[in-house]
């Protein structure tokens, strides 16, 4: 038994078609914006019409479902939101490869013991703030936390919501307790290159690194360039590039070949060419995928940049925006999708995911799995994305087994 990937591809073609930009060839859906709903409502109506009933809840998720309504479902899915002139694949095709295993299994009529799900997620890509959906369904929401989330520009996910026809308070009432789901897969594209580099076809995710957020503050004195002497400065941007060069020892002192630490954003004031900067503004992000490793990490940047303040004559403050801790996925998952791999003939390989996902929340509510396929040069979030078809086949099939199984269990 295997997918259809010419059917899985037109499909996923055709929802690429929406919200697809024609000058700059990405596409645009996101969060709650008109695209954004046209697809959900899109995918309401495909699922209708292939006789799967489908709904949204009041968070935007959609599901369409085969089998009984009532029993606790094995849910396939993903994302259909994008960034700005985001590529076809992420989170589309963990939406449309759900979609296909439905199809597969309705065509070969196989006896499920559980019905299986397909699950479009709301917001992930985080206009909002991230994930919506899926935190709504982990019932991770609070009513002030809805009415205060808003997108850069000041604008209310409320107001978004209710524009879209939905009731923000409703998003409180997605919630699926664990008694109502037997496992939850997600099949996403890696949005890096280890895949490609190493020509493996499948990854399978054990772990979503965890993430800090800080933004530091090196403060020194803004003098005139000219006149103060090299020895009497108190440059910030000299304690900066001081730090920078101390991350590679920090990592190799404290961490793993899972940690990263990344100053993203930098800010010089006055930020004159010919004054020296008395200021320097900058975020440090941090990931691991343990909790202790990133706590080993963070005191390490917080000594370091403190010794580096005194030689430069600086003063030091640091504000943590974000701490998430790391998610794990399922054991028992795991050691699955790699014996399907397996099975299969699929070359694979066990690794953690950098970038966070629907299935971290999932993972709240049910046993939860990530598999990943290659990006072609580990391009995502751009219209340059792309996945060989053969790998979306791959992975496609790899779900389908993994699904079949699952909702086969006694
Ligand atoms: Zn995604």
């Amino acid at each position: 038994m295997q997918i259809d990937i010419e059917r899985l591809k037109s499909t996923l073609l055709e929802l690429a078609r929406i919200g697809f930009n024609d000058e700059d060839k990405g596409v645009y859906r996101p969060g709650f914006s008109e695209a954004d709903m046209a697809a959900r409502r899109w995918l309401m109506e495909l699922l209708t019409k292939e006789g799967f009933p489908a709904h949204m809840d009041g968070a935007g998720n959609v599901y369409g479902r085969l089998g009984d309504a009532d029993r606790a479902s094995v849910t396939l899915g993903s994302h259909l939101d994008t960034v700005p002139a985001g590529g076809i694949f992420d989170g589309a095709l963990g939406v449309i490869a759900g979609l296909e295993v439905l199809r597969v299994c309705r065509d070969n009529r196989v006896p499920l013991q559980w019905p299986i799900e397909v699950l479009a997620t709301s917001e992930e890509e985080g206009r909002y703030g991230g994930m919506l959906g899926a935190q709504a369904i982990a019932g991770e929401l609070t009513p002030g936390l809805v009415l205060s989330m808003h997108d850069a520009d000041n604008n209310l996910l409320a107001d978004a919501m209710t524009a879209a026809g939905l009731q923000p308070l409703g998003a409180l009432d997605a919630r699926r307790l664990p008694e109502s789901m037997r496992a939850f897969l997600e099949l996403h594209v890696e949005q890096g290159p280890v895949l490609d580099n190493t020509g493996t076809t499948i990854g399978v995710v054990d772990g979503i690194s965890g993430v800090f957020k800080w933004i530091v503050r090196l403060i020194g004195k803004a003098d005139h360039a000219g006149t103060a002497p090299m020895n009497m400065r108190s440059d910030a941007f000299m304690g900066l590039a001081d730090f920078a060069h101390e991350i590679p020892r920090i990592i190799d002192e404290d961490g793993t070949d899972r940690s990263r630490l990344t100053v993203g954003k930098v800010e010089l004031k006055p930020g004159s060419p010919h004054t020296i900067p008395g200021e320097a503004v900058f975020t440090l992000v941090g990931r691991d995928s343990q909790e202790s490793t990133m706590e080993d990490l963070a005191n390490s940047c917080r000594k370091s940049l403190s010794a580096i303040a005194r030689r430069h004559k600086l003063m030091f403050e640091y504000e943590q925006i974000s701490w998430l801790g790391p998610m794990h996925c399922n054991p028992g998952i795991i050691e699955m999708l790699e014996k399907h791999s397996a099975d299969l003939g699929f070359s694979y390989q066990r690794m953690p995911s950098g970038a966070g996902h629907d299935t971290q929340f999932l993972s709240l509510v049910t046993r939860a799995g990530l598999l990943f396929v290659p990006s072609v040069g580990g391009v995502s979030h751009s219209p340059d994305e792309w996945t060989h078809w053969h790998d979306v086949e791959s992975g496609g099939n790899v779900l389908l087994h993994a699904a079949v199984a699952l909702a086969s269990e006694a």
